[in-house]
């Protein structure tokens, strides 16, 4: 079986992945295949360079984040071009890492997004599983752990679902807003859970 596991940014995906992780579940992080598909000698890096140039790469080739997001930034056909050149790569990339993972001895797999719903990835799952926070204390931890501005955090909280939006889905939830021992304890029957299917 494998589940979704998607919320907002710093609401607390990889620590709750890492929960289920210490329980025996295995776990493809989306984040990390998006940046794979991306780097060199990839297709998809050949076609950003070919539409944007070496301005978008860095001296050693590598892809060059902040200036593809300046091009993207408020070019809404950009964002959309861009998506379609990865969002299907990362869909393909992800499948091959479940069915790898699928055959090994965990008794299920974890696909963990950000952009779950939003990029298409819940064609692959079986079930989802949303890790929900207030927002204000989404924006407190992001801004606590990843140093940015208020106004980044902003950016990247319009652009992913709002948190009613993911809460109407249907999935399971993780309410992440207290400790680590009240995230464990859901997180354990949730895995009980996972383990017998009805
Ligand atoms: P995501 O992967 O969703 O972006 P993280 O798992 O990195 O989120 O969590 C965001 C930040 O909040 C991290 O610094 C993490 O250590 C912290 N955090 C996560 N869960 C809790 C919790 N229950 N209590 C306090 N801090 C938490």
């Amino acid at each position: 079986m494998i589940i979704g596991l998607t919320g907002g940014i710093g609401s607390g995906k990889s620590t709750v992945a890492r929960a289920f992780a210490e329980l025996g579940a295995a776990w493809v992080d989306a984040d990390d295949v998006a940046r794979e598909i991306v780097a060199p000698g990839e297709p998809a890096l050949d076609a950003i360079h070919r539409r944007y140039g070496r301005a978008v790469l860095h001296p050693d080739g590598t892809l060059n984040r902040a200036a593809l997001r300046e091009r993207i930034f408020s070019a809404p056909a950009e964002r959309e071009w861009l998506e379609s050149i990865t969002h299907p790569r990362v869909r393909e990339r992800l499948l091959a890492h479940l069915q790898r993972l699928e055959a090994g001895p965990a008794p299920y797999v974890l696909l963990v997004s950000p952009l779950l719903f939003e990029s298409g990835q819940d064609a692959l799952i079986d079930r989802c599983l949303v890790v929900d926070v207030p927002e204000a204390l989404q924006r407190e931890r992001t801004l606590a752990r990843d140093g940015v501005s208020r106004e980044q955090v902003d950016a990247i909280l319009d652009a992913q679902l709002s948190r009613d939006q993911r809460l109407s889905r249907g999935c399971d939830l993780v309410d992440n807003s207290g400790d680590t021992p009240f995230m464990r304890e859901q997180v354990s029957a949730l895995d009980a859970r996972y383990r017998a299917p009805v």
